[in-house]
Protein backbone atom coordinates (compact mmCIF):
# COMPACT_ATOMS: atom_id res chain seq x y z
CA UNK A 1 0.00 0.00 0.00
CA UNK A 2 1.29 3.33 -0.84
CA UNK A 3 -0.01 6.47 1.28
CA UNK A 4 0.56 9.52 -0.42
CA UNK A 5 1.23 12.71 0.80
CA UNK A 6 -0.85 15.62 -0.49
CA UNK A 7 0.66 18.93 -1.87
CA UNK A 8 2.09 21.39 0.80
CA UNK A 9 4.19 24.49 -0.33
CA UNK A 10 6.55 25.39 2.69
CA UNK A 11 6.91 28.98 2.37
CA UNK A 12 10.28 30.17 1.23
CA UNK A 13 12.44 32.46 3.87
CA UNK A 14 11.68 35.51 2.27
CA UNK A 15 8.14 34.81 3.04
CA UNK A 16 6.26 35.98 6.29
CA UNK A 17 6.10 33.37 8.75
CA UNK A 18 2.90 31.08 8.24
CA UNK A 19 -0.49 32.07 10.05
CA UNK A 20 -1.14 30.04 13.21
CA UNK A 21 -4.01 28.20 12.49
CA UNK A 22 -5.85 28.46 15.59
CA UNK A 23 -5.57 32.26 15.63
CA UNK A 24 -6.93 32.23 12.42
CA UNK A 25 -9.97 30.50 13.07
CA UNK A 26 -11.09 32.65 16.28
CA UNK A 27 -10.22 35.72 14.16
CA UNK A 28 -13.57 34.10 11.93
CA UNK A 29 -15.23 33.42 14.64
CA UNK A 30 -14.48 36.88 16.30
CA UNK A 31 -15.81 38.35 12.76
CA UNK A 32 -18.76 36.11 12.37
CA UNK A 33 -19.94 37.21 16.25
CA UNK A 34 -19.21 40.76 15.72
CA UNK A 35 -21.41 40.90 12.15
CA UNK A 36 -24.59 38.64 13.94
CA UNK A 37 -24.28 40.12 17.32
CA UNK A 38 -23.88 37.07 18.91
CA UNK A 39 -24.49 36.65 22.26
CA UNK A 40 -21.26 36.92 24.34
CA UNK A 41 -21.59 33.75 26.57
CA UNK A 42 -22.51 31.53 23.05
CA UNK A 43 -19.72 33.29 21.44
CA UNK A 44 -17.45 32.39 24.70
CA UNK A 45 -18.45 28.83 24.42
CA UNK A 46 -17.46 28.26 20.52
CA UNK A 47 -13.59 29.71 21.38
CA UNK A 48 -12.71 26.54 23.54
CA UNK A 49 -12.76 23.01 22.07
CA UNK A 50 -15.06 20.44 24.50
CA UNK A 51 -12.23 17.79 24.40
CA UNK A 52 -8.43 18.11 23.72
CA UNK A 53 -6.51 14.64 23.97
CA UNK A 54 -3.08 14.52 23.02
CA UNK A 55 -1.21 11.38 23.16
CA UNK A 56 2.14 9.99 22.84
CA UNK A 57 2.52 6.75 19.89
CA UNK A 58 5.29 4.38 20.62
CA UNK A 59 5.54 2.52 17.52
CA UNK A 60 8.40 -0.69 17.28
CA UNK A 61 10.26 0.07 14.01
CA UNK A 62 11.26 -3.01 11.88
CA UNK A 63 14.92 -2.14 12.81
CA UNK A 64 13.96 -2.97 16.79
CA UNK A 65 14.14 0.75 17.86
CA UNK A 66 11.60 2.15 19.25
CA UNK A 67 10.07 6.00 18.02
CA UNK A 68 7.52 7.96 19.88
CA UNK A 69 5.06 10.13 17.36
CA UNK A 70 2.89 12.80 19.31
CA UNK A 71 -0.95 12.41 18.08
CA UNK A 72 -4.39 14.69 19.14
CA UNK A 73 -7.48 14.02 18.85
CA UNK A 74 -9.88 17.20 19.46
CA UNK A 75 -13.51 17.64 19.82
CA UNK A 76 -14.75 21.00 19.19
CA UNK A 77 -18.20 21.32 19.33
CA UNK A 78 -20.69 18.80 19.94
CA UNK A 79 -24.34 20.53 20.59
CA UNK A 80 -25.59 19.38 17.05
CA UNK A 81 -24.70 15.80 17.59
CA UNK A 82 -21.67 13.37 18.02
CA UNK A 83 -17.99 15.22 17.33
CA UNK A 84 -16.74 14.52 13.18
CA UNK A 85 -13.70 15.00 11.54
CA UNK A 86 -11.02 13.15 9.76
CA UNK A 87 -7.10 12.26 10.75
CA UNK A 88 -4.53 13.80 9.29
CA UNK A 89 -0.72 12.30 9.29
CA UNK A 90 1.41 14.78 8.60
CA UNK A 91 5.52 16.03 9.81
CA UNK A 92 4.61 19.62 10.11
CA UNK A 93 1.21 18.94 12.39
CA UNK A 94 0.82 20.72 15.31
CA UNK A 95 -1.90 21.06 18.35
CA UNK A 96 -3.26 24.40 17.12
CA UNK A 97 -3.68 22.79 13.46
CA UNK A 98 -5.76 20.17 14.74
CA UNK A 99 -7.83 22.37 16.61
CA UNK A 100 -8.66 25.16 13.63
CA UNK A 101 -9.67 21.99 11.69
CA UNK A 102 -11.65 20.58 14.60
CA UNK A 103 -13.06 24.30 14.98
CA UNK A 104 -13.52 24.44 10.58
CA UNK A 105 -15.62 20.65 10.74
CA UNK A 106 -18.08 22.26 13.80
CA UNK A 107 -18.95 24.87 11.34
CA UNK A 108 -18.91 22.59 8.02
CA UNK A 109 -21.26 20.32 9.54
CA UNK A 110 -23.44 23.28 10.66
CA UNK A 111 -23.60 25.13 7.31
CA UNK A 112 -24.41 21.44 5.75
CA UNK A 113 -26.83 20.73 7.84
CA UNK A 114 -25.69 17.82 8.87
CA UNK A 115 -26.19 16.33 13.15
CA UNK A 116 -22.51 16.14 13.94
CA UNK A 117 -20.28 18.67 15.99
CA UNK A 118 -16.59 18.83 14.89
CA UNK A 119 -13.69 17.40 15.27
CA UNK A 120 -9.83 16.30 13.89
CA UNK A 121 -6.88 14.22 15.11
CA UNK A 122 -3.62 13.42 13.66
CA UNK A 123 -0.18 12.43 14.15
CA UNK A 124 2.91 14.27 13.66
CA UNK A 125 4.95 12.06 11.19
CA UNK A 126 6.49 11.71 7.82
CA UNK A 127 4.38 8.15 6.57
CA UNK A 128 6.51 8.11 3.57
CA UNK A 129 9.35 7.38 6.06
CA UNK A 130 7.12 4.36 7.26
CA UNK A 131 6.93 0.52 6.18
CA UNK A 132 3.57 -0.64 5.75
CA UNK A 133 4.24 -2.58 9.47
CA UNK A 134 4.88 0.53 10.87
CA UNK A 135 2.48 2.25 9.39
CA UNK A 136 -0.17 -0.21 10.93
CA UNK A 137 1.17 -0.08 14.09
CA UNK A 138 1.03 3.33 14.40
CA UNK A 139 -2.38 3.69 13.82
CA UNK A 140 -3.15 0.90 15.74
CA UNK A 141 -2.14 2.35 18.97
CA UNK A 142 -3.08 5.33 18.22
CA UNK A 143 -6.72 4.19 17.67
CA UNK A 144 -6.02 2.70 20.93
CA UNK A 145 -4.68 6.01 22.61
CA UNK A 146 -8.17 7.61 21.46
CA UNK A 147 -10.38 4.94 21.98
CA UNK A 148 -11.77 6.57 25.32
CA UNK A 149 -13.23 9.52 23.65
CA UNK A 150 -14.69 8.09 19.89
CA UNK A 151 -17.07 5.91 19.38
CA UNK A 152 -20.27 5.60 17.14
CA UNK A 153 -22.41 7.59 19.07
CA UNK A 154 -19.92 9.84 20.46
CA UNK A 155 -17.07 10.44 17.59
CA UNK A 156 -16.42 9.44 14.60
CA UNK A 157 -12.96 9.89 12.87
CA UNK A 158 -12.71 9.68 8.48
CA UNK A 159 -9.53 9.88 5.91
CA UNK A 160 -7.91 13.63 5.92
CA UNK A 161 -4.28 14.74 4.39
CA UNK A 162 -2.31 10.75 4.31
CA UNK A 163 -4.84 8.69 5.46
CA UNK A 164 -7.14 6.42 3.27
CA UNK A 165 -9.57 3.44 4.05
CA UNK A 166 -6.98 0.98 4.77
CA UNK A 167 -5.92 2.96 7.56
CA UNK A 168 -9.43 3.57 8.46
CA UNK A 169 -9.82 -0.28 8.29
CA UNK A 170 -7.42 -0.27 11.45
CA UNK A 171 -8.81 1.96 13.34
CA UNK A 172 -12.29 0.17 13.00
CA UNK A 173 -10.64 -3.03 13.80
CA UNK A 174 -8.37 -1.24 16.18
CA UNK A 175 -11.60 0.03 17.93
CA UNK A 176 -13.84 -3.25 17.72
CA UNK A 177 -11.21 -5.41 19.10
CA UNK A 178 -11.32 -3.03 22.36
CA UNK A 179 -15.01 -3.31 22.47
CA UNK A 180 -15.51 -7.49 22.01
CA UNK A 181 -17.74 -6.58 18.90
CA UNK A 182 -17.65 -5.07 15.24
CA UNK A 183 -18.35 -1.49 15.60
CA UNK A 184 -17.98 -0.11 11.62
CA UNK A 185 -20.02 3.57 12.85
CA UNK A 186 -16.87 4.22 14.55
CA UNK A 187 -15.27 5.79 11.68
CA UNK A 188 -16.05 6.38 7.90
CA UNK A 189 -14.42 6.11 4.86
CA UNK A 190 -13.95 2.54 5.54
CA UNK A 191 -13.35 -0.03 2.37
CA UNK A 192 -16.39 -1.49 1.02
CA UNK A 193 -16.30 -4.86 2.60
CA UNK A 194 -16.32 -3.87 6.16
CA UNK A 195 -19.38 -1.57 5.84
CA UNK A 196 -18.10 1.45 3.91
CA UNK A 197 -20.08 3.55 1.34
CA UNK A 198 -19.91 3.47 -2.43
CA UNK A 199 -19.39 7.31 -4.01
CA UNK A 200 -17.40 8.04 -0.39
CA UNK A 201 -13.48 8.16 -1.84
CA UNK A 202 -14.70 10.66 -4.64
CA UNK A 203 -17.13 12.63 -2.74
CA UNK A 204 -14.83 15.54 -1.43
CA UNK A 205 -13.79 16.36 -5.06
CA UNK A 206 -17.27 15.50 -6.78
CA UNK A 207 -18.70 18.15 -4.10
CA UNK A 208 -16.06 20.78 -5.05
CA UNK A 209 -17.10 20.47 -9.13
CA UNK A 210 -20.97 20.71 -8.01
CA UNK A 211 -20.01 23.72 -5.89
CA UNK A 212 -17.99 25.67 -8.97
CA UNK A 213 -20.58 24.38 -11.34
CA UNK A 214 -23.34 26.30 -9.56
CA UNK A 215 -20.93 29.08 -8.98
CA UNK A 216 -20.37 29.78 -12.74
CA UNK A 217 -23.56 28.99 -13.23
CA UNK A 218 -25.03 31.95 -11.03
CA UNK A 219 -22.21 34.16 -12.63
CA UNK A 220 -23.49 33.64 -16.17
CA UNK A 221 -19.73 32.26 -16.57
CA UNK A 222 -19.69 29.15 -19.47
CA UNK A 223 -17.99 26.07 -17.42
CA UNK A 224 -17.19 24.36 -21.09
CA UNK A 225 -13.60 25.87 -22.07
CA UNK A 226 -12.79 26.85 -18.51
CA UNK A 227 -9.45 26.86 -17.54
CA UNK A 228 -8.43 25.26 -13.86
CA UNK A 229 -5.61 25.41 -11.69
CA UNK A 230 -5.09 22.82 -9.07
CA UNK A 231 -2.75 22.89 -6.20
CA UNK A 232 -2.62 19.37 -4.98
CA UNK A 233 -3.43 15.52 -6.59
CA UNK A 234 -4.17 13.76 -4.01
CA UNK A 235 -8.06 12.50 -3.38
CA UNK A 236 -9.26 15.80 -3.62
CA UNK A 237 -7.20 17.88 -6.38
CA UNK A 238 -7.26 14.73 -8.76
CA UNK A 239 -10.79 14.03 -8.47
CA UNK A 240 -11.40 17.43 -8.99
CA UNK A 241 -9.13 17.35 -12.05
CA UNK A 242 -10.77 14.40 -13.51
CA UNK A 243 -14.30 15.33 -12.92
CA UNK A 244 -13.63 19.53 -14.61
CA UNK A 245 -11.80 17.79 -17.72
CA UNK A 246 -14.78 15.51 -18.28
CA UNK A 247 -17.19 18.39 -18.11
CA UNK A 248 -14.84 20.42 -20.72
CA UNK A 249 -12.73 22.49 -18.41
CA UNK A 250 -9.07 23.08 -19.95
CA UNK A 251 -7.10 21.77 -16.35
CA UNK A 252 -3.91 24.00 -17.36
CA UNK A 253 -1.98 23.46 -14.01
CA UNK A 254 -1.36 20.44 -11.58
CA UNK A 255 0.80 20.08 -8.48
CA UNK A 256 1.73 17.67 -6.06
CA UNK A 257 4.05 18.33 -2.80
CA UNK A 258 7.56 18.51 -5.48
CA UNK A 259 6.13 20.71 -8.09
CA UNK A 260 3.78 21.07 -10.86
CA UNK A 261 3.41 20.75 -14.48
CA UNK A 262 1.22 23.19 -16.88
CA UNK A 263 -0.06 23.40 -20.39
CA UNK A 264 -2.03 25.79 -22.52
CA UNK A 265 -4.11 23.79 -23.93
CA UNK A 266 -5.02 21.54 -20.93
CA UNK A 267 -3.45 19.10 -19.75
CA UNK A 268 -4.37 15.01 -20.03
CA UNK A 269 -5.42 14.20 -16.31
CA UNK A 270 -6.51 10.45 -17.69
CA UNK A 271 -2.84 10.15 -18.32
CA UNK A 272 -1.76 11.47 -15.07
CA UNK A 273 -3.85 9.48 -13.31
CA UNK A 274 -2.79 6.80 -14.44
CA UNK A 275 1.44 8.33 -14.03
CA UNK A 276 0.34 8.54 -10.41
CA UNK A 277 -1.17 5.13 -10.08
CA UNK A 278 2.53 3.79 -11.02
CA UNK A 279 4.10 6.23 -8.17
CA UNK A 280 5.22 8.86 -10.36
CA UNK A 281 5.12 12.22 -9.09
CA UNK A 282 3.10 15.25 -10.94
CA UNK A 283 6.04 17.28 -11.89
CA UNK A 284 7.69 13.66 -13.71
CA UNK A 285 4.80 14.11 -16.33
CA UNK A 286 6.03 14.63 -19.77
CA UNK A 287 4.04 15.72 -22.68
CA UNK A 288 3.90 18.00 -25.88
CA UNK A 289 3.65 22.09 -24.48
CA UNK A 290 3.76 20.64 -20.93
CA UNK A 291 5.93 22.67 -18.94
CA UNK A 292 7.54 22.44 -15.78
CA UNK A 293 6.13 24.87 -12.70
CA UNK A 294 6.91 25.72 -8.97
CA UNK A 295 3.71 25.58 -6.34
CA UNK A 296 4.06 29.33 -6.05
CA UNK A 297 3.80 29.55 -9.98
CA UNK A 298 1.16 27.55 -9.96
CA UNK A 299 -1.31 29.74 -7.35
CA UNK A 300 -0.23 32.57 -8.90
CA UNK A 301 -0.89 31.74 -12.80
CA UNK A 302 -4.22 33.00 -14.98
CA UNK A 303 -7.31 30.60 -15.15
CA UNK A 304 -11.07 30.88 -14.47
CA UNK A 305 -10.62 29.19 -11.11
CA UNK A 306 -7.84 28.24 -9.00
CA UNK A 307 -8.32 25.31 -6.70
CA UNK A 308 -6.18 25.36 -3.97
CA UNK A 309 -6.33 21.63 -2.45
CA UNK A 310 -3.71 20.70 -0.28
CA UNK A 311 -2.71 22.01 3.39
CA UNK A 312 -3.64 25.39 5.05
CA UNK A 313 -1.70 29.04 4.75
CA UNK A 314 -1.38 28.63 0.89
CA UNK A 315 -2.91 31.85 -0.37
CA UNK A 316 -1.17 34.76 2.10
CA UNK A 317 -0.78 38.02 2.30
CA UNK A 318 2.69 37.69 0.39
CA UNK A 319 0.98 36.35 -2.74
CA UNK A 320 -2.19 37.18 -3.01
CA UNK A 321 -1.99 40.56 -4.63
CA UNK A 322 -0.31 38.67 -7.42
CA UNK A 323 -2.98 36.06 -7.85
CA UNK A 324 -4.34 36.48 -10.90
CA UNK A 325 -7.48 33.57 -10.83
CA UNK A 326 -11.09 34.85 -11.91
CA UNK A 327 -12.32 32.75 -8.62
CA UNK A 328 -10.48 30.59 -5.84
CA UNK A 329 -12.77 27.35 -4.83
CA UNK A 330 -11.48 25.67 -1.75
CA UNK A 331 -10.92 22.24 -2.23
CA UNK A 332 -8.56 21.99 1.15
CA UNK A 333 -9.52 23.30 4.51
CA UNK A 334 -8.34 27.16 5.66
CA UNK A 335 -5.95 27.67 2.56
CA UNK A 336 -6.79 31.35 2.86
CA UNK A 337 -5.75 33.51 5.28
CA UNK A 338 -8.17 36.06 7.05
CA UNK A 339 -5.30 38.66 5.47
CA UNK A 340 -5.58 37.17 1.72
CA UNK A 341 -9.69 37.15 2.18
CA UNK A 342 -9.61 40.98 2.39
CA UNK A 343 -6.97 41.40 -0.62
CA UNK A 344 -8.74 39.31 -2.70
CA UNK A 345 -12.00 40.70 -1.63
CA UNK A 346 -10.79 44.03 -2.68
CA UNK A 347 -9.38 42.51 -6.00
CA UNK A 348 -13.14 41.36 -6.43
CA UNK A 349 -12.18 37.51 -6.65
CA UNK A 350 -14.64 35.33 -5.07
CA UNK A 351 -13.95 32.83 -2.80
CA UNK A 352 -16.02 29.25 -2.44
CA UNK A 353 -15.54 28.41 1.03
CA UNK A 354 -14.28 25.58 2.12
CA UNK A 355 -16.29 24.63 5.02
CA UNK A 356 -18.88 24.45 1.92
CA UNK A 357 -16.55 23.79 -0.99
CA UNK A 358 -14.99 20.66 0.33
CA UNK A 359 -18.24 19.52 2.53
CA UNK A 360 -18.63 16.60 0.20
CA UNK A 361 -16.49 14.43 2.05
CA UNK A 362 -18.23 14.43 5.16
CA UNK A 363 -21.59 14.35 3.69
CA UNK A 364 -20.73 11.23 2.10
CA UNK A 365 -19.26 10.15 5.72
CA UNK A 366 -22.53 10.73 7.02
CA UNK A 367 -24.56 8.75 4.70
CA UNK A 368 -22.15 5.75 5.48
CA UNK A 369 -22.62 6.06 8.69
CA UNK A 370 -26.34 5.78 8.01
CA UNK A 371 -25.99 3.29 6.24
CA UNK A 372 -23.90 1.46 8.94
CA UNK A 373 -25.94 2.08 11.89
CA UNK A 374 -28.88 0.70 9.28
CA UNK A 375 -26.76 -2.27 7.89
CA UNK A 376 -28.70 -1.05 4.72
CA UNK A 377 -26.68 0.55 1.69
CA UNK A 378 -27.32 2.21 -0.86
CA UNK A 379 -26.26 2.24 -4.66
CA UNK A 380 -23.99 4.85 -6.34
CA UNK A 381 -26.65 6.71 -7.52
CA UNK A 382 -28.50 7.49 -4.58
CA UNK A 383 -25.57 8.53 -3.37
CA UNK A 384 -24.42 10.97 -5.70
CA UNK A 385 -28.28 12.15 -5.95
CA UNK A 386 -28.14 12.77 -2.13
CA UNK A 387 -24.68 14.45 -1.79
CA UNK A 388 -25.87 17.14 -5.00
CA UNK A 389 -29.26 17.67 -3.53
CA UNK A 390 -27.33 18.72 0.29
CA UNK A 391 -24.79 20.74 -1.68
CA UNK A 392 -27.50 22.51 -3.51
CA UNK A 393 -29.13 23.12 -0.76
CA UNK A 394 -26.02 24.75 1.78
CA UNK A 395 -25.01 26.44 -1.18
CA UNK A 396 -28.43 28.46 -1.55
CA UNK A 397 -28.80 29.35 2.15
CA UNK A 398 -25.23 30.46 1.93
CA UNK A 399 -25.42 32.44 -1.41
CA UNK A 400 -28.99 33.87 -0.05
CA UNK A 401 -26.95 34.79 3.00
CA UNK A 402 -24.86 36.61 1.16
CA UNK A 403 -26.86 38.30 -0.99
CA UNK A 404 -29.48 39.53 1.73
CA UNK A 405 -26.45 40.74 3.98
CA UNK A 406 -23.86 41.86 1.38
CA UNK A 407 -21.30 39.96 2.27
CA UNK A 408 -18.47 37.62 0.99
CA UNK A 409 -19.51 34.00 0.77
CA UNK A 410 -17.01 33.16 3.49
CA UNK A 411 -18.51 35.37 5.94
CA UNK A 412 -21.95 34.16 4.85
CA UNK A 413 -21.36 30.44 5.18
CA UNK A 414 -19.88 31.12 8.76
CA UNK A 415 -22.91 32.87 9.64
CA UNK A 416 -25.57 30.43 8.66
CA UNK A 417 -23.25 27.95 10.36
CA UNK A 418 -22.56 30.16 14.32
CA UNK A 419 -26.50 30.88 13.72
CA UNK A 420 -27.57 27.28 13.67
CA UNK A 421 -25.07 26.36 16.37
CA UNK A 422 -26.04 29.30 18.23
CA UNK A 423 -30.08 28.15 18.36
CA UNK A 424 -29.04 24.57 19.45
CA UNK A 425 -27.01 25.65 22.18
CA UNK A 426 -29.78 27.77 23.22
CA UNK A 427 -32.30 25.30 23.54
CA UNK A 428 -29.77 23.22 24.98
CA UNK A 429 -28.75 24.98 27.89
CA UNK A 430 -25.29 25.77 29.50
CA UNK A 431 -24.99 22.12 31.54
CA UNK A 432 -25.68 22.19 34.59
N1 LIG B 1 -11.38 15.08 6.30
C1 LIG B 1 -12.55 15.48 5.61
C2 LIG B 1 -12.87 16.95 5.86
O1 LIG B 1 -11.99 17.71 6.20
C3 LIG B 1 -13.74 14.56 5.89
C4 LIG B 1 -14.16 14.48 7.32
C5 LIG B 1 -15.22 13.40 7.57
O2 LIG B 1 -15.66 12.76 6.65
O3 LIG B 1 -15.56 13.24 8.74
O4 LIG B 1 -13.96 17.39 5.66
Amino acid sequence: MKTKMKSSTPAPSSHSAPVNAWDMALEQLDTVAKHIRLDRGIHEFLRYPKTILSVSVPVRMDNGTVQVFEGHRVQHNVTRGPAKGGIRFHPDLTLDEVKALAFWMTLKCAVMGLPYGGAKGGVRVDPKKLTLGELERLTRRFASEIAIIIGPEKDIPAPDVATNPQIMAWIMDTYSMGIGYSAPGVVTGKPLEIGGSLGRNEATGRGVVVIIEEAFRRLKWPLRGATAAVQGFGNVGSVCAKLLAGMGVKVIAVSDVDGGVYSERGLDIEKMLAAKAKGAGVKDFHAPGTTRITNEELLECRCDVLIPAALENQITKDNAPRLKARMVAEAANGPTTPEADRILLKKKIPILPDILTNAGGVTVSYFEWVQDIQSFFWNEDDVNKRLKEIMMGAFNNVFQEAQTGNIDLRLAAQVVAVRRLAEALKIRGVYP
